[in-house]
């Protein structure tokens, strides 16, 4: 019998607020058994060359991804490109004013978390991000280090989540820009975690009637700790935009126990898979 094919085309390295180096990624994926993987940081290529390489070397699929903030209506979504070619000049353009953005959005988060008495806060996410994105979960790290706080989610609930005191809105691009930076680096793109968005039915399918027009082509239908009944409601939004299905784990990092590369339920079989669109 040949081994299944098991495909995670949503994951996070230290390329942006994974904790795991890209190279420490593609073994735990391989070691999962995930035999496709896409390697999607938050507006980066960064990991992908080293993904490349260890991917190679542990004999496992692939696929060059990034996943991007984009807004519509002044509401961020996110979008994951698959299949983008890491190297095309106008991409690696876009995204180094993506770089620019967060670091000028960072700068103004800390001021704000200084106002409140919590200074130091830019430095030690300087630090922590490194070379890779600056996000609000390094923000989030820092205030559980500073004891603000004793979990990134309360992080967010209490200042860092839109409407709090530290959050900062902030200019990603337009959600059809963001679906053109995709499309022409030969790239899918696919609207993530759709029903992270908390949007109403109406609101849902106002969205989705964009990306379709702008390009998008699929929808993550299996995402962790999405049940039977989300699983169900974005298939329903797939089949209804006649979109393509994606699954991924959205991993960040081996300490969140309830997330793990690969573990994943079933696809479902009515939805075509994103993946015979790629290549
Ligand atoms: P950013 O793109 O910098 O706004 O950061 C967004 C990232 O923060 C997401 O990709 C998640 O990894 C993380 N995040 C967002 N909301 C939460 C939350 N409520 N609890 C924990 N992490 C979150
Ligand atoms: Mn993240
Ligand atoms: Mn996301
Ligand atoms: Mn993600």
């Amino acid at each position: 019998m040949s081994t299944p094919e098991v495909y995670d085309l949503h994951c996070h390295s230290k390329a942006s607020d994974g904790v795991l180096s890209a190279t420490e990624l593609v073994q735990r994926a391989q070691l999962q058994g995930v035999t496709t993987l896409a390697l999607t940081d938050h507006d980066t290529v960064a990991g992908l060359a080293e993904a490349r390489t260890c991917a190679d070397a542990v004999g496992i699929s692939l696929i060059n991804g990034m996943e991007l903030s984009a807004n519509w209506k002044s509401h961020c979504f996110h979008i994951v490109g698959l299949g983008i070619d890491p190297t095309f000049p106008p991409l690696l353009a876009s995204l180094e004013s993506m770089q620019i953005t967060r670091d000028q959005r960072a700068a103004k988060i800390a001021d704000k978390l200084a106002k409140k008495r919590i200074p130091g806060a830019l430095e030690y996410v300087q630090q922590k991000a490194g070379e890779g994105m600056i996000t609000r979960t390094h923000f989030a790290d820092f205030l559980v280090s500073q004891h603000h706080v004793d979990t990134q989610q309360e992080a967010f609930d209490r200042y860092l989540g839109k409407g709090k005191s530290a959050f900062v809105a902030t200019e990603w691009p337009e959600l059809e820009q963001a679906i053109s930076w995709i499309t022409s680096a030969g790239g899918v793109a696919v609207l993530a975690h759709p029903l992270r968005y908390k949007l109403t039915a109406a609101w849902m399918k106002r969205v989705l009637a964009t990306f379709k027009e702008a390009g998008g082509q699929a929808i993550e239908v299996v995402v962790s700790r999405m049940n039977a009944d989300d699983i169900k409601l974005a298939s329903h939004y797939a089949m209804q935009f006649e979109l393509a299905g994606s699954m991924g784990s959205d991993f960040h990092s081996p300490a969140n126990q309830w997330v793990e590369l690969g573990r994943l339920a079933p696809f479902p079989d009515k939805i075509k898979p994103v993946w015979e669109l790629l290549n």
